[in-house]
């Protein structure tokens, strides 16, 4: 058996991971490469920084342009990462978008729309690529981006409440279906971090500072703050740990 920090190495590995090109995506695609992975980088507007980052770590960089929401974009990543790596080792499923309305009015739009790139594309790119690493034969690991909203309410959100409580249901049960192949499901859920996702919380002064106030660490987190932890479950370290949401919220959660 290797030494324990060789084990969190991801040489030779490939990594899938949606919603790339920015926020916790860019961050935790940068960080997969730096710990030795090649990377296939799903997006839909400009990824180049990102690819331009992983190429800077001596990692390859294949770009793929497909809509998560899609039905047809799980079989044409998962063909166009095969057939540019030869495999695919990880898959983080982290694009995601979020609609703010009152319940009462919250539209059948604003709920379809983050449902389809929230949980049905999460679904169907897990099923894709579950399928690729069963044929490998050689195990993998999925890692899928929860939220405090797998955990509580939140207020005018309700398809992301909806959609991310789900995710950490699925992430049970596809570890009950996937776990004897040596494929480890587990999920992040991401505290309150500073990107476009949550740039209207922090326009707000009001919501900025109840926000704050309730985070222990007493700051916003940022991409980086996801590095550690994506790098784990991504690597040979988290070989038994399985079905798991890990929070990485600043405490959050503990209040
Ligand atoms: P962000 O800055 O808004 O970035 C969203 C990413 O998702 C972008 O790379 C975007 O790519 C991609 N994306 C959106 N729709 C897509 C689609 N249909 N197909 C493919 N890619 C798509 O958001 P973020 O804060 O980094 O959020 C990333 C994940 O973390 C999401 O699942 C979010 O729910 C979750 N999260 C965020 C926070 C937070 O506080 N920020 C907290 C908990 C969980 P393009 O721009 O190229 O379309």
């Amino acid at each position: 058996m290797s030494g324990i920090i060789d084990r969190f190495r991801l040489d030779g590995k490939v990594a899938v991971v949606t919603g790339a090109s920015r926020g916790l995506g860019q961050g935790m695609a940068i960080a997969l490469a730096d710990a030795g992975a090649d990377i296939a980088a799903v997006y839909t507007s400009d990824c180049s920084q990102t690819c331009k980052a992983v190429e800077a770590l001596g990692r390859r960089c294949l770009l793929i342009k497909a809509d998560v929401g899609k039905k047809a974009s799980a079989e044409k990543i998962t063909a166009e990462t095969v057939k540019s790596f030869g495999h695919v080792d990880i898959l983080l499923n982290n694009a995601g978008i979020i609609r703010r309305a009152a319940f009462v009015d919250f539209s059948e739009k604003d709920w379809d729309d983050v449902m389809d790139v929230n949980l049905k594309g999460l679904f169907l790119l897990s099923q894709a690529v579950a399928k690729q690493m069963i044929k490998q034969g050689k195990g993998g690991k999925i890692i899928n981006i929860a939220s405090m909203l797998s955990f509580q309410g939140g207020v005018r959100v309700c398809s992301y409440t909806a959609a991310k409580s789900a995710v950490m249901g699925l992430t049970k049960i596809m570890t009950n279906e996937l776990a004897g192949h040596n494929i480890n499901v587990n999920a992040i859920a991401p505290g309150y971090m500073a990107t476009d996702n949550t740039q209207a919380l922090r326009d707000d002064a009001k919501r900025n500072a109840e926000i704050l106030a309730r985070i222990p660490a007493g700051r916003w987190g940022t991409p980086s703050d996801l590095d550690g932890t994506v790098v784990f479950l991504a690597s040979a370290a988290s070989d038994y740990v399985n079905g798991y949401t890990l929070a990485v919220d600043g405490g959050w959660l503990s209040r």
